[in-house]
């Protein structure tokens, strides 16, 4: 029996001319379909963006193909970049390559290369003939991927191992730096035959785009083009590729860098970006001046002057942390004083302060049902929500968003069921649309369901004055009303507000109350004076709904269907990736709004999100509507006739 013929499938992409991902791989005839078509999806999947080129080369390989034995792997464990660097030094000169530091300093010349850097490992001199494009390692794969025939679950270490040991192999060649482009990755590694294949766990810093690859060279000048052809041009399998290189021990966090890996192929990894300023309608991101269209701190109290100062003294006469539970030693008078405010405001008995929202929510729900209870909860309701309903125990029962008439049947049909408890988000957080509070409630009163309501994104924003549904609607309010002090009212903490009695219970019951460090003092003192602004300023509510119309007027002119009934705009795309690339080109016109995808909404949900505050101009919101429909251009949406 002859062994199938072998091929190597490569592929490249591109965006206006910039590289966005290339990925090679050697396989057997009957493979070559399939890992065609994974590679092309993976080029179109790709987080740096959609691409307008690919290019495929499929091509014959001999079968007698040269195979290598790995690189034997070494991690080094460095904590910061300089460390990284000496380390790297070092190794290079245990490998008799004595100007390591000068050779780190040629790196500036790599970087803008897609290609790696040829110097001559004694004088420096550059080798590589085309000086925009550097050296490439092509042609190799990992023998493994040659028997699984997949390109499947791309794994970024495996390939470096490859090429490394691919470069190690190559006639003079007598060893190699590489650091990474990708600025969240900031490992690199240090190669040559005798170290093997060094890895170093922290060679840059976090967020530094520069990386780049140097290949230093001992021989002949007229060896060079025999060198750069081995690179560039000789198949290469390499075998027993290890399967992970963690120090000792944490070989099992592999799955974890896989699964990562796999997120950001998707277009779904995420990362923070770092805000510098107080929160506003405008921030430095990134290092560049952004219109925000992203804060929930609608109404602007985050920074208010009588809302930090209350924080501030508060810090200095109650201290900076409250130093342990609520039930312990953790309830001091700013505690109380906003409970009482908080009541007040929602026009309930009673307020009980927990850490945060998520904390009320999951506090709330696991205390008041549990197994033999039924929970009856809108599929689009908060995260926090469907955790606490998951922790309770009890049985949960999703119906469509906002379709209560078939809450309504549900709940006929749990009437043997212990306890009821229905609840829902009053805004939902990532479409801005209302839930009917009156109908709600007449429902639940019905079936003698107890009702919760999510406020978080309703406080400060329904309402005349900012107290929520119950204003808005003019009607009763639920058995508990939850809500949070970090949107609207510009602090941190999450409430819950009802009756004596349920606030009482849940005190005693709601574990996030009772096994958590009470927030400290600061933000409570922040939450009560930011409740004394909203009231003695209604008009600031009032600005964000005229914002907010402003917003959808300008988004419509523009032909962009968008509708909202509270601050949140969202602005549906679908796709993934899509959403991330029109969010990207805002970013690049200084508009900050992000995408929002899976898993904070369905898979091929992605939308937009923006939020307005009382603080935007109308200018600002206009340009920003200009700006999105220019991003938007060349993206499937739906759109409304302009009239
Ligand atoms: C933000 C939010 C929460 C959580 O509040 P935090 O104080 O941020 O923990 C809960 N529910 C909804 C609907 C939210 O939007």
């Amino acid at each position: 029996m002859s062994d199938p013929a072998l091929y190597s499938v490569k592929m490249r992409a591109a965006r206006a001319s910039a590289h966005v991902s290339g990925a090679e791989k050697i396989v057997p005839s009957d493979a070559v379909p399939k890992v065609a078509s994974q590679l092309v999806a993976r080029a179109l999947s790709h987080p740096k963006g959609v691409p307008d080129f690919i290019n495929l080369k499929i091509e014959a390989q001999p079968h007698d193909l040269l195979r290598l034995p790995s690189l034997p792997v070494t991690t080094h464990v460095t904590q910061t970049a300089a460390e990284g660097r000496r380390v790297a030094a070092e190794l290079l000169e245990s490998a008799g390559i004595a100007r390591s530091a000068d050779i780190m300093a040629r790196f500036a010349e790599s970087h803008p290369l897609r290609g790696a850097l040829l110097l001559d490992a004694d004088t420096l001199e550059r080798l590589d003939p085309n000086a925009d494009r550097g050296v490439r390692a092509t042609y190799m794969d990992d023998a493994v991927s040659l028997e699984k025939g997949t390109a499947h679950g791309k794994n970024h270490y495996a390939e470096a191992i490859v090429l490394a040991t691919k470069v190690q192999h190559a006639p003079g060649i007598v060893g190699e730096i590489c650091v990474s482009d990708d600025p969240d990755y900031v490992t690199g590694y240090v190669a040559t035959r005798e170290l093997g294949y060094r890895r170093i766990t922290v060679i840059k810093e976090k967020g530094d785009p520069r990386g780049g690859r140097i290949f230093l060279y001992r021989g002949p000048r007229d060896g060079v083009a025999e060198t750069i052809r081995f690179l560039e041009r000789t198949p290469v399998l390499v075998t027993d590729v290890p399967v992970a290189a963690a120090p000792a021990g944490a070989n099992r966090l592999v799955g974890l860098e896989d699964e990562l890996a796999q997120c950001h192929e998707a277009g779904l990894l995420r990362k923070c970006h770092t805000l510098v300023a107080p929160t506003g309608p405008t921030a430095v991101v990134d290092g560049r001046e952004m219109l925000v269209l992203a804060s929930n701190d609608y109404l602007d109290l985050a920074r208010e002057p009588a809302v930090v100062e209350a924080a501030a003294e508060a810090a200095r006469r109650w201290g900076a942390g409250s130093g342990g539970s609520r039930l312990t030693t953790g309830t001091q008078p700013p505690h109380v004083a906003l409970e009482e405010a908080l009541a007040c405001f929602k026009g309930t008995e009673a307020a009980l302060v927990f850490g945060t929202g998520y904390m009320a929510n999951v506090g709330a729900i696991t205390a008041l049902v549990r197994k033999g209870d039924v929970v009856f909860s809108d599929e689009l309701n908060h995260a926090s929500i469907i955790d606490g309903c998951r922790l309770s125990g009890a049985e949960i029962v999703v119906y469509p968003h906002n379709d209560l008439d078939e809450l309504d049947r549900r709940l006929a049909l749990h009437r043997a069921a212990r306890r009821r408890l229905a609840v829902s988000d009053g805004v939902f957080s990532m479409d801005g649309d209302c839930l009917d509070l009156p109908k709600f409630l007449s429902i639940a009163q019905k079936h003698d369901a107890f009702t919760m309501v999510d406020e978080a994104h309703a406080t400060g924003v329904l309402g005349r004055t900012g107290r929520g549904l119950s204003e808005h609607f003019g009607c009763a309010r639920p058995d508990i009303l939850m809500g949070t002090l970090s949107k609207a009212l510009g602090a941190e903490g999450g409430f819950v507000c009802g009756s004596r009695l349920v606030v009482d219970y849940l005190r005693n019951r709601a574990r996030s109350f009772i096994f958590s460090t009470a927030p400290g003092a600061p933000a409570m003192a922040a939450a009560t004076a930011a409740l004394g602004v909203l009231a003695a300023e209604p008009g600031r509510v009032e600005r964000l709904r005229g914002n907010v119309k402003v917003f959808l007027d300008a988004l419509r002119a523009q032909g962009i269907a968008a509708q909202s009934e509270s601050a949140i705009v969202p602005i549906r795309i679908g796709d993934e990736k899509t959403a991330l690339a029109v969010s990207a080109a805002l970013a690049e016109k200084g508009f900050l709004v992000p995408a929002i995808r899976y898993p904070t909404v369905a898979r091929g949900a992605a939308r937009l999100r923006a939020a307005v505050m009382s603080a935007h101009t109308h200018e600002q919101l206009v340009e920003a509507a200009a700006a999105i429909a220019v991003c938007l251009s060349g993206c499937t949406v739906e759109r409304t006739a302009v009239e």
